[in-house]
């Protein structure tokens, strides 16, 4: 058959996770957490489960939930969104994001990402007919040179899709970023869709800078979050979509043709759990120390980390050790060394090969302990 996508193959993380598997080595090549997730909501879901709360949810998700989001949304951001109007319960941020270009992306639009970018972007554009251009950040600080960006905007310039804290490089945007951003698009008719899946996961004394804080921006803006990565539960592919009125209405009109509605007794206990905001609260503190204990872990090899700000991403250059290409390196370092990593070039279009590659630190300490005992032995 003729194939809508040509260029795709199967994702990068099955891949090294299968590869992982085939070797027994240690998986930080996909991201996703090795420890639990909170016995208290694993018991919420299985209560409502028990309970009979096993239909068809409402089509935008479950009024409580949506209602429960709309005040933890206020709490962290001081914004006030209509949980009616505004709020979409989604299957996983994935769907989010693939459902919003769906529903806002015509043939031939031009949709701006940032590359290296998250792998699910490009594809979802271009199968409904929009026209990707890439845009690189500056390695290795991995900035935004907004001037530069500026010559990328068309008048076909449909979507610019940000990321921050930004998969797979780490890095956040600053303050400067948002007043730039909002000085390039603010008020034009180009829609942002905003990537915000590590909203809590933000390090060193910085703030995430959601898009939702920003006026100028947020009336053209869809933000997308994801329970997956919040609470420790990928597996449960359940997430949220928030946007104003007139967006989410064609939000909705794709979503409920998508998957209609998102699983039910899930949704129960997310809004019972989210009434205490302590459990998300905490979540940058958790994961500062995760990934300190990486980088301690690491120190004394001849990796060499370029630090990372947010997410559960650290990115790392191998060229003391090898000169071979990344997608081969993170092959032997996964069969020969146990340990299973992401080629960073597998996130750029161009393929661009910096020597650099992705480890995931979402992973018990000993789990960190052993990787790094690996990795200080090439
Ligand atoms: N966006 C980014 C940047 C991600 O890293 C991920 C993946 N984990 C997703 C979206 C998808 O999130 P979900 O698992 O909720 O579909
Ligand atoms: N977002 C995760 C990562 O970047 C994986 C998601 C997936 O496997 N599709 O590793």
């Amino acid at each position: 058959v003729s194939s809508k996508l040509p260029g795709v193959g199967t994702t990068i993380f099955t891949v090294m996770s299968a590869l992982a598997q085939e070797h027994g080595a240690i998986n930080l090549a996909q991201g996703f957490p090795d420890f639990a997730s909170s016995q208290r909501l694993s018991e919420l879901v299985a209560h409502y489960m028990r309970q009979g709360y096993n239909q068809y949810a409402p089509m935008a998700g479950l009024p409580l939930l949506r209602q429960r989001i709309a005040e933890k949304i206020d709490g962290l951001y001081g914004v006030k969104i209509d949980p009616d109007q505004e709020i979409t319960i989604t299957a996983g941020a994935t769907q989010g994001i693939f459902t919003a270009i769906g529903a806002l992306v015509n043939p031939g639009d031009e949709v701006i990402i940032f590359e290296p970018a998250y792998d699910s972007y490009r594809p979802s554009i271009e199968l409904f007919g929009g026209i990707t251009k890439s845009f690189e950040l500056n390695a290795p600080d991995y900035s935004i040179d907004w001037n530069q960006l500026r010559r990328l905007i068309s008048m076909k310039t449909r979507m610019i899709i940000i990321n921050t804290p930004q998969n797979p490089t780490g890095k956040i945007f600053k303050p400067a970023d948002m007043q730039a951003l909002e000085k390039l698009v603010g008020g034009t008719d180009i829609i942002l869709l905003s990537d915000e899946v590590y909203e809590h996961l933000v390090y060193d004394g910085h703030e995430h800078e959601s898009i939702l804080r920003y006026p100028g921006l947020r009336n053209q803006a869809v933000a997308v979050y994801s329970f997956g990565k919040t609470f420790h539960t990928t597996g449960w592919k359940v997430g949220y979509c928030i946007a104003p009125p007139n967006l989410t209405a064609e939000f909705r009109k794709v979503h409920q043709f998508n998957v209609f509605s998102v699983n039910t007794p899930v949704q129960y206990g997310l809004a019972d759990f989210l009434e205490d905001p302590h459990e998300y609260l905490g979540l940058g503190t958790f994961f500062t120390h995760k990934r300190d204990i990486f980088l301690d872990a690491i120190e004394g090899s001849r990796f060499r980390p370029l630090l990372s700000e947010g997410s559960y991403f650290q990115l790392c250059d191998y060229s003391e050790i090898s000169t071979e290409p990344d997608v081969d390196f993170c092959r032997r370092l996964t069969q020969d060394y146990g340990v299973a990593a992401i080629p960073l070039s597998v996130f750029y279009h161009s393929k661009r090969d910096d020597k650099i590659i992705r480890f995931c630190f979402a992973k018990k300490e000993e789990t960190l302990e052993l990787a790094g005992k690996r990795l200080r032995e090439i």
